[in-house]
């Protein structure tokens, strides 16, 4: 189904009102905190990635603690959020080019966060939108992928190519509600295996609803 201008409208409006508490579930109290738990949250759970931080950001929190931290330790401390062995490596190298190229900020453009090991767009977005409250683009991850598809706002199965889609029909004033809501409605309605279709409040726009 392809949905009107109005209709987007009301669909937006229909999910801010069934999810009023949507926000980033990532806890952090500075910049490079979120990059580092953005990091952590690929392939886990954000639940899982806010138990493991509190005890390693009360040790190391800024660029500078980062780049400098051994890199066995930085392992294991991040062990419990999978794929260490590789998250720790591009933490590490992320606080140095923070901290050789930024003046050890982090900085505040798409194309200067997607410089830095491992951040994609998609992580950008998180940090642009989050620290900054720059809505850029739409960060499209397993649900926003789901959902679009599903619903039929996109039929690609890139998130980079999801994510035009989106923008293009998303009013700007809608950008940084939409990652929200769709990692909300996925989690709690919009399930991968099991979606609860006759409990969805945008039942009536979606393409594949099973009622
Ligand atoms: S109707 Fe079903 S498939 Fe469509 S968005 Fe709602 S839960 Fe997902």
């Amino acid at each position: 189904m392809k949905l009107n201008k109005n209709e987007i409208i009301d669909f937006v409006n229909i999910l801010k009102q069934t999810y009023p508490d949507a926000t980033c579930s990532l806890d952090f109290s500075t910049p490079f905190e979120l990059v580092v738990a953005v990091m952590l949250s690929a392939q886990c759970t954000d639940e899982r990635v806010n138990k493991t931080t509190p005890s390693i950001f009360a040790k190391y929190s800024t660029p500078y603690d980062f780049a400098n931290i051994e890199l066995s330790e930085l392992e294991q401390l991040i062990h419990p959020c999978g794929f260490y062995k590789n998250k720790a490596k591009n933490i590490k190298a992320c606080a140095q080019k923070i901290v050789k190229d930024f003046n050890g900020v982090v900085p505040q453009t798409m194309e200067e966060l997607t410089s830095l090991p491992g951040v994609g767009r998609k992580s950008a977005n998180v940090i642009l939108l989050e620290v900054f409250g720059i809505a850029e683009g739409i960060a499209v991850d397993t649900h926003a992928k789901r959902i679009s598809n599903r619903i039929g706002l996109s039929s690609e199965t890139t998130p980079e190519k999801i994510e035009q889609d989106l923008i293009k029909l998303f009013p700007k004033e809608f950008l940084k509600d939409i990652n929200h809501l769709f990692v909300w409605h996925g989690r709690k309605t919009c399930d991968a295996r099991n979606p609860k279709c006759n409990e969805c409040s945008v039942r009536n726009y979606c393409n594949s609803a099973k009622i």
